[in-house]
């Protein structure tokens, strides 16, 4: 057993963005007890006015709390704050007040904050605290009624803090939910060495290509581009060495490729590179440019020099072709540099059939 399984399970999620949020929500709501300390006291309620300058104490060191990841301790000051605030305001002034609704506030923010068991045990708790400070209200009278013109003005002063509260909390997980989709997409469509295209979203974009080529007929050009000996590469200065090398050939592939061309890790050692608006002969004079390119770039690791070449096949779409006829045309034109010795480019016209 490891450390990590005898570890307690966790009592809040860690979302740095979340706490974060409940900071400025220390601060959000600090600043409304302030001035709930005036309103009271010109209402004539001195205890709830009182009470708001606990609270702002209580806002102040939950707030320094989370400022050294405390979470726990703030988390604890907040609820207290929360439920003795809006459980007094209830009782003293009534229903009417709004007060309770600042516990609604807490349903969401467990939900971000806590593992879903944790969550739903602190949901039930709450719910069951609210219906009951309900019930209690239609049985008891306020201790300390205001006037209802005073009423009217807490209630509606209540009801708009947590009309933006929550609103704040509601864009706060908009921007998590699409900064997280934003990162899967990337994660799902680049590879993590490189930082090219992976093979499956290739696949998915060369075959819009493919798509666009059949109804346009604007030429395509395709190039399969593979590191010469590779494995030596690897096997006589180490796997780290090999892969510094193709982020490197990467680079190389892209920076003398243009930005509309598509290029991706196609396999371990192999680039794929898609290339709109562009016949075979222009194809073949970028595959020959890169080729150079990498040829006189000084390859250089930890001051021990390597030796880098690549090998290029190129092909283009052709009618009525499947992405994987274009591919496979570029492979035997592969094949064919590897035959003749490497550290060439060689050519697949579409009257060649593929093997
Ligand atoms: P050729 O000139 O015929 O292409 O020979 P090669 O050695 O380049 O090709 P081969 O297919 O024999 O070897 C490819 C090597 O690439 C084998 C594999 O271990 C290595 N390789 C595949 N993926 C990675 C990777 O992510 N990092 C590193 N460092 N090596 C990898
Ligand atoms: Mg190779
Ligand atoms: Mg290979």
């Amino acid at each position: 057993m490891n450390s990590s399984d005898q570890s307690p399970a966790p009592v809040f999620v860690r979302r740095p963005q979340f706490w974060q949020v409940a900071k400025r929500c220390c601060q959000i709501a600090g600043t409304v007890d302030v001035a709930f300390f005036f309103i009271f006291y010109a209402f004539g309620s001195p205890i709830l006015a009182w009470v708001n300058v606990i609270s702002v104490s209580m806002y102040i060191l939950a707030y320094q709390a989370l400022a050294r990841r405390r979470n726990r301790l703030a988390i604890v000051l907040i609820w207290t704050e929360v439920i003795v605030h809006a459980t007094l305001g209830t009782l003293l002034i009534g229903w009417d007040s709004g007060f309770h609704y600042y516990l609604l506030m807490f349903i969401p923010a467990m939900f971000l904050s806590m593992p879903l068991r944790t969550a739903l045990a602190a949901l039930v708790f709450l719910w069951g605290f609210y219906v009951l400070l309900d019930v209690a209200m239609w049985t008891v009278e306020p201790l300390q009624p205001i006037s209802r013109s005073a009423l009217l003005a807490v209630h509606l002063f209540n009801l708009s803090v947590v009309f933006a509260m929550f609103s704040y909390l509601s864009f706060f997980y908009l921007k998590i939910v699409n900064s997280a989709q934003r990162k899967l997409r990337h994660m799902a469509a680049t590879d993590p060495l490189t930082g090219l295209f992976n093979r499956r979203h290739m696949i998915e974009l060369a075959e819009r290509e493919l798509a666009r080529f059949q109804r346009s007929q604007h030429p395509i050009g395709v190039l399969l581009l593979d590191i010469d000996y590779f494995k030596a590469i690897n096997d006589s200065h180490g796997h780290d060495i090999g892969d510094k090398v193709l982020v490197e050939v990467a680079n190389g592939i892209k920076s003398e490729l243009r930005s509309q061309d598509l290029i991706a890790r196609w396999g371990g050692e192999e680039f794929l590179a898609v290339l709109p608006d562009t016949d075979l002969e222009q194809a073949r004079s970028s595959a020959e440019r890169v080729r150079q390119a990498l040829m006189r770039q000084q390859w250089c690791f930890g001051g021990k020099p390597v030796a880098v070449t690549i090998s290029v096949g190129v092909s283009e779409f052709q009618d009525g072709d499947e992405l994987k006829s274009a591919i496979n045309r570029a492979d035997k034109a592969l094949y064919r540099c590897k035959d003749n010795g490497r550290n060439r480019v060689e050519v697949c016209r579409g009257t060649e059939q593929s093997a």
